[in-house]
């Protein structure tokens, strides 16, 4: 594996990782200090979640505009979908 391969790995991991962040948590159960917190934590993960697409073609790794709403893999085509608005697939899942 090279090191960009590498590099796009390890950010596709970290990105998973961000993604995956919230959990069900019983707020009540924190003091007022534990949820100020908490809440800056979720607020930097968006600022991430917002940043991290970016920041990667910045380090020169390729990052798709669009993605397939079925497979994750570059989104080649678009449709109109009434309530989804639109949404994109790669040339396997295309709609015709
Ligand atoms: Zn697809």
């Amino acid at each position: 594996m090279t090191e960009k391969q590498q590099l796009q790995k390890d950010r596709a991991y970290f990105k998973f990782v961000l993604v995956g962040l919230p959990k069900p948590i019983q707020k009540r159960s924190l003091t007022p200090t534990e949820i100020k917190l908490w809440d800056n934590i979720m607020e930097a993960r968006l600022v991430l979640l917002n940043s991290i697409d970016e920041t990667s073609r910045q380090l020169g790794l390729k990052v798709p505009e669009n993605r397939c709403y079925l497979c994750g893999k570059e989104g080649t085509e678009a449709f109109e979908n009434g309530s989804l608005g639109t949404i994109f697939t790669c040339k396997k899942h295309s709609i015709e």
